[in-house]
């Protein structure tokens, strides 16, 4: 059982797995406690873009926390904080497990395999590469309605999910099977809502 929470920005209940927490440093200014490992006061937000952008905006940690929090600059490519560094932790938290889960035969990819594991029914989901182009977005998105299964876009290019797989060349799409290494990836892709 995990404690319920509100989410300071669009002030709905979340379940701790559903939310980040942001935590105030010894200077007063905010982190978000991605590890799960900072010690301090906290407050709770949503994966969501939506209210993590959110809480960039001005006067919503101040009003959480009841003192004036300066929000952290933006990062290096220009993204406001927090999500340029949720992006950067996702894309590193998603080539990790998409590994593993590789590693693990739950993850597979090649558009012939990927058809085959819908039609034999092992895939539970779909995960497209960012840079897949329209049609082949759109073809994935058809087949993943048809057979009932949820399709994810990962942060990844079609070179990284090449590489994060160990296979040589592009991977447009990958399968996720059952097994613990490629739940955790869904649980994560899930979160990481990349733009569809
Ligand atoms: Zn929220």
């Amino acid at each position: 059982m995990s404690a319920t929470r509100t989410c300071v920005v669009c002030k709905n209940q979340l379940d701790q797995g559903d939310g980040v927490r942001v935590v105030l440093g010894p200077d007063g200014s905010p982190a978000l406690d991605l590890r799960r490992k900072l010690s301090g006061r906290g407050a709770w937000c949503h994966w969501q873009t939506s209210c993590l952008s959110g809480l960039g905006k001005r006067g919503c940690l101040s009003r959480a926390f009841k003192q004036p929090v300066p929000i952290p600059s933006p990062s290096q490519d220009g993204v406001a904080w927090p999500l340029g560094i949720v992006r950067s932790w996702q894309e590193k938290r998603q080539r990790e497990l998409i590994a593993a889960g590789a590693g693990a035969g739950q993850v597979r990819s090649g558009s012939n395999v990927v058809q085959g594991l819908l039609q034999s029914g092992w895939a539970l989901e779909l995960v497209l590469a960012s840079d897949a182009g329209a049609t082949v977005a759109s073809d994935w998105g058809k087949k993943a309605r048809g057979y009932e299964l949820p399709l994810y876009r990962t942060w990844l290019s079609c070179e990284e999910l090449g590489a994060a797989t160990g296979r040589d060349g592009l991977r447009s799409v990958l399968a996720l099977g059952p097994g613990p290494a490629a739940r955790a990836l869904a649980l994560e892709l899930k979160r990481g809502e990349a733009p569809l």
